[in-house]
C-alpha cells in the first residue's frame, strides 16, 4: 500500500490518497515560541474531503470550524468537540480569536459516536474507536508548573485549559480497500480489548507526548505489541505550545523498538512535508 502523510505536529495531520484527503486534529495557530514554527495557514488547504476530530483539547480543534465556513468541509466530532468549536469561533474563549460562523458551517459539523462508520470516498471509510484520554503523570505536571516561564503565562494557559473541556476521547481506523491504518490523538492504554480488531494493521500513529520518558516508552510498546502494525509512526513529539510543551526525546522509543521490533519500520516524520509511507 501506498499512501502519503503530510504533519503539521501535534496530532495534525493529512493523510492523503489517490485522489482523496482527510485532515485530522487541525491545529495551525502554535504560539511565537513553538518549535517548528508552522508555514501553512488553512488557506492553503482547499482540496481537504473530510476532517476527524480525536478530542475536544484546544491543540486538536482550533480551525475545524474555519474549514467548515470557508471550504465547506465536514467535520466529524463529539458532542463536547462541536460544543468547543462553537464557543472558540464565537470568541468565548480567548477574546483575540473569533470569526463568521454561519448557520451552514455549524451544519457542516456531525456529532458522531464509537458505531458509526463514514464513507469519506468510493473506497475509504473512517470508523471511530473507543479511546480514553493520558492521565498526566505526577512528574511531568510537576516540572511544568515550576518552571518560570509557565508562572509568567499561567492566564492565558488556564483560560485554555477552563475552555475547552475533554468530553469522548476518539481513535481512527481509516479503511482503505484491504489496508488499515490506525490513529489515536491521546495516548490510552485502557479498553484495550477494542483494539483486537486491528491487530496486524498497515501503518499505526501514536501521541508521544504527556508523561515521563519512561512512561511514553512503556505505553507506545504496550500498543505496538497488541496491534503489531508494520510501520510505527510517532506524532504530537514536538514542542506545540511552550511552555505547556517539550520536545520529547525519541531516542528511548527508538532504541527500544530496534531492540524488541526489528521488524517495524519506525517513520519520523518531517514537518510540513508530504512523505511517502510504504508497508
Ligand atoms: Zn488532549
Amino acid at each position: 500500500m501506498t499512501l502519503k502523510i503530510t504533519w503539521f505536529g501535534t496530532a495534525c495531520f493529512i493523510v492523503h490518497f489517490d485522489d482523496v484527503n482527510i485532515l485530522f486534529d487541525p491545529f495551525f495557530i502554535r504560539n511565537e515560541e513553538a518549535h517548528p514554527s508552522i508555514k501553512t495557514k488553512p488557506e492553503n488547504l482547499d482540496f481537504l474531503d473530510a476532517i476527524f476530530i480525536t478530542h475536544a483539547h484546544f491543540d486538536h480543534i482550533t480551525e475545524a470550524g474555519w474549514f467548515a465556513e470557508n471550504f465547506n468541509v465536514p467535520v466529524y466530532c463529539s458532542k463536547t468537540t462541536k460544543k468547543n468549536i462553537i464557543k472558540w469561533v464565537n470568541g468565548e474563549i480567548i477574546e483575540d480569536y473569533s470569526h463568521k460562523f454561519s448557520e451552514r458551517a455549524e451544519n457542516n459539523i456531525h456529532i458522531i459516536n464509537n458505531s458509526n462508520s463514514i464513507q469519506v470516498s468510493d473506497n475509504v471509510y473512517v470508523n471511530p474507536i473507543e479511546s480514553c484520554h493520558i492521565k498526566f503523570d505526577a512528574n511531568t505536571i510537576l516540572s511544568r508548573l515550576f518552571s518560570w516561564k509557565f508562572i509568567k503565562k499561567l492566564r492565558t494557559v488556564s483560560a485554555y485549559g477552563r475552555g475547552f473541556p475533554l468530553g469522548k476521547v476518539f481513535g481512527y481506523n481509516i479503511k482503505y480497500n484491504n489496508h488499515n491504518i490506525v490513529t489515536f490523538g491521546s495516548l490510552c492504554t485502557e479498553n484495550l480489548e477494542v483494539l483486537e480488531k486491528y491487530v496486524n494493521c498497515d501503518v499505526l500513529l501514536i501521541p508521544y507526548a504527556g508523561n515521563s520518558k519512561k512512561h511514553l516508552t512503556e505505553k507506545t510498546l504496550k500498543l505496538v505489541e497488541l496491534l503489531n502494525p508494520k510501520v510505527l509512526i510517532p506524532h504530537h513529539w514536538d514542542d506545540f505550545f511552550p511552555p505547556i510543551s517539550r520536545t520529547e526525546d525519541l531516542s528511548p522509543l527508538l532504541k527500544t523498538m530496534e531492540r524488541n521490533f526489528p521488524e517495524i519500520n519506525v517513520k519520523i516524520l518531517s514537518f510540513e512535508e508530504k512523505q511517502e509511507i510504504n508497508s
